[in-house]
């Protein structure tokens, strides 16, 4: 059996059942096993710890799919991590807003590095570890057999995956990808492009967001930055807002946002669309004198890793500033960080410096996180990327 034995007290994590073994955390590795072969973790003194994955490559040289020295790691257990994660899903009727969900969410659905979106009939598969890129067949396999879906089609192509020593790839699996692939949430109609859009096309992680700025947005003047598709711009739109300027700097997806917006039939006078860099559009704004009633802040991840923290901090309270200074009193604040390097204590302090430059009292009144198909493991917090403060600006 192919093993890898750890040092003195590097078995603390794994006895906490957190999935990771990093390089520095090894003291041999035995058999020489090859790029996400299984193998057996043990400790300095040969207590059998997990079944591992192994990634010579990586920093994160293996990841656990077992506790269970008795497991085997073949289709048979994949079938089974792949229906348990089914089965959360519906025992939450996680199903009932529409037809976009995601499946499988990697590490905190026991199976690291691999993410499974669905768009109606369309499965989106996203690969990030050398263990789900080993059973990659078989993981496909298993996925045509339970969905019998029009398309599986894999965009491995993050940037993540270089750090796991793997080259991108994007294509179609199995089937065929039709024209138009069309996501329905909330009643409400979204173009995916699963070829080239962000992510594996969508975000479906802030789905439930989405539907609570609907109810905020009657009457308001919205300004949504980092727009996307015009997820939170359809919402507030049908929710009633006054007007609602959505900006982000690709131009793709404002297109599609566009198309959106004529697909659901929302009035499009009162939307205004806007290709531009945010940190300079909201200086720009600032300086024409423009208010808004509620502003959205849901900029791409600053901070990958922790190593990026204070960069991205710099990056959170300028655009935490200069959005609250924009809102009338009273105004509302949806603000997101998605940067798993960014914990929740520490965005709040970002916020409260900005609300305290701008010399404003601000009230957090809901705390948001992602989607409930984005389940976060107890023993993996790496996995709470996503946090949100809606700040209400006193009156
Ligand atoms: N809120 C969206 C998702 C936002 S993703 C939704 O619910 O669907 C982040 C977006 O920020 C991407 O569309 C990306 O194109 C955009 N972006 C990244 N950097 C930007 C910048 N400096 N200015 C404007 N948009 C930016």
């Amino acid at each position: 059996m192919k093993k890898i034995i750890l040092k003195a007290g590097k078995e603390k994590s794994l006895l906490r059942r957190h999935p990771w073994i990093f390089s520095g955390a090894i003291q041999r590795v035995e058999g020489a096993p090859d790029f996400g072969d299984t193998v057996q973790v043990h400790a300095a003194d040969g207590r059998f710890l997990a079944l591992a994955a192994h990634n010579s490559k990586s920093n994160i040289a293996a990841r656990v799919w077992s506790w269970d020295q008795k497991e085997q790691i073949d289709a048979g257990f994949f079938r089974k991590q792949i229906a348990a994660a089914i089965d959360a899903r519906t025992a939450l009727s996680l199903a009932q807003h529409g037809n976009g969900m995601r499946l499988v969410h990697a590490e905190s659905d026991r199976l690291p590095g691999l993410i499974v979106d669905r768009y109606g009939d369309v499965l989106v598969m996203q690969i990030g570890s050398a263990g789900a890129e080993r059973w990659r067949d078989v993981i496909t396999d298993i996925l045509q057999e339970q969905f019998k879906p029009a398309c599986i089609y894999e965009r491995s192509d993050s940037d993540s995956r270089e750090l796991e020593g793997m080259v991108p790839r994007n294509g179609v699996l199995r089937g065929m990808l039709p024209d138009t692939v069309e996501v329905i949430e909330n009643g409400l109609r979204f173009k995916v492009d699963v070829i080239e859009g962000q992510k594996t096309g969508f975000y479906l992680d802030q789905r439930g967001n989405r539907a609570l700025t609907e109810t905020m947005a009657a009457g308001r003047d919205v300004l949504n930055c980092f727009c996307y598709t015009g997820g939170f711009s359809l919402y507030a739109l049908r929710g009633g807002a006054k007007s609602v300027l959505s900006m982000d700097s690709s131009a793709d997806a404002l297109r599609i946002a566009g198309e959106n917006l004529a697909l659901n039939e929302l009035d499009a006078l009162r939307a205004e669309w806007m290709e531009a860099d945010v940190f300079h559009a909201l200086r720009k704004l600032r300086d024409q004198g423009r208010k808004f009633d509620l502003i959205i802040l849901d900029p791409p991840k600053f901070a990958p890793t922790a190593a990026f923290a204070e960069k991205a901090a710099r990056g959170y309270k300028d655009i935490n500033l200069l959005g609250i200074k924009l809102l009338r009193p009273g105004g509302l604040l949806f603000n997101y960080s998605c940067s798993a390097g960014i914990g929740a204590e520490l965005f709040q302090k970002i916020v409260a410096g900005a609300a305290l430059d701008a010399g404003v009292d601000a009230q957090i009144v809901h705390y948001l996180h992602a989607s409930a198909d984005h389940p976060v493991l107890l023993s993996f917090p790496e996995g709470e990327y996503l946090k949100g403060l809606v700040v209400r600006v006193a009156g």
